[in-house]
């Protein structure tokens, strides 16, 4: 059965997932703050409007792929935002990155108009939300999640209702802390290996079958060794992530050491200017302070070189 779908939020992610609902059949009506991605959803099917009071008046379901907390916040409860055009009944399922607190914010807001409400940010960028396989990480009721559930699967192959409204970005934090500090080991590693004259490539080969394989070790080794950081995710995404796990972590009073330490190594490359880079330039933090880029030996070498050369 063909939904009415409205999309806020036709970025790097949103573009290619309302692209996904459109050619499952659904009517899609979109809107961004810029032209662009209106443009392009146009051109497949979609239909425009001029506002996300517009949107949420033409749909059952709202979507919204924003960057952060406060753009959530404007598009849904600020003026001409989806609180104004939604209609009781209809459903908001906020699939962006932000803090879990905000989150519940909004569910509190869509609550008291009588419309439902999801967080369901996702992982596994846009390859995945091109092939409709993200992993989607929702929050909510479970009458609504699944109502919504097969909209999510034109989405994404892994949905998963990890609690309440927040749990979502709550669990999204988590993977975005384990990602950022494999990163950054991962780094610390690999400049070890390539200063002791080690082939990095030989040495990721060597490990990925074991304990310390990881799809972050597969996905963003090889982009290292290239020196290929064109994104993918950017890093000042990612230090908005880590950003909202430390707000959260102060709320809860949970330290977070290894994360406040990658956070500090995020914003010297921020201030280098690399905030555009793929977050596998994390560990050019790491080079810069060893004085050594992660690279293959340009001959092959026999022995490991010798700490005191
Ligand atoms: P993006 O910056 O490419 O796209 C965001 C879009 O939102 C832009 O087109 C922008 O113009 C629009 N926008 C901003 N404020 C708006 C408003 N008030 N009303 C309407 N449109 C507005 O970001 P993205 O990479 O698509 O990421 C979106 C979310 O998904 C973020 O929270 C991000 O952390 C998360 N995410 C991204 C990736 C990735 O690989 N890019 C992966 C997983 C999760």
């Amino acid at each position: 059965m063909s939904s009415k779908i409205g999309f806020i939020g036709l970025g790097v992610m949103g573009r290619p997932m309302a692209r996904n609902l459109l050619k499952a059949g659904n009517k899609v009506v979109v809107y961004d703050i810029f032209p662009a991605g209106i443009k392009e959803l146009v051109a497949d099917g979609a239909t425009s409007c001029s506002s996300a009071k517009g949107v949420a008046e033409r749909s059952d379901i709202i979507i919204t792929m924003l960057p952060d907390g406060p753009d959530v916040e404007k598009a849904v409860l600020g003026p001409n935002g989806v609180l104004e055009g939604a209609r009781p009944g209809s459903t908001l399922m906020d699939m962006s990155s932000i803090n879990p607190i905000v989150a519940q914010k909004v569910g509190k807001a869509c609550a008291e108009k009588g419309v439902e409400f999801l967080d369901a940010p996702v992982s596994g960028g846009e390859p995945k939300a091109i092939d409709a396989t993200l992993a989607i990480m929702v929050g909510g009721d479970q009458a609504v999640f699944d109502k919504l559930s097969p909209i999510l699967h034109l989405m994404g192959s892994s949905v998963t209702l990890t609690g309440p409204v927040g749990a979502g970005n709550m669990t999204k934090l988590a993977n975005q802390i384990i990602v950022a500090c494999n990163i950054a080991a991962m780094g610390e590693a690999l400049v070890l290996a390539t200063r002791a004259g080690l082939d990095p490539e030989v040495v990721v080969n060597a490990i990925k079958g074991g304990l310390a394989g990881s799809a972050v070790l597969n996905a963003k080794a090889p982009m290292a060794i290239a020196r290929n950081f064109k994104p993918g995710f950017r890093i000042r995404l990612h230090q908005k992530d880590l950003r909202n796990a430390l707000q959260a972590a102060e709320e809860y009073k949970v330290p977070l050491p290894l994360t406040s330490i990658v956070q500090g190594l995020i914003m010297s490359l921020m201030n280098e200017g690399k905030g555009d880079y793929d977050h596998a330039g994390i560990v050019t933090a790491i080079e810069k302070m060893a004085g050594i880029e992660i690279a293959r030996p340009a001959e092959s070498t026999e022995h490991l070189r010798i700490a005191a050369d």
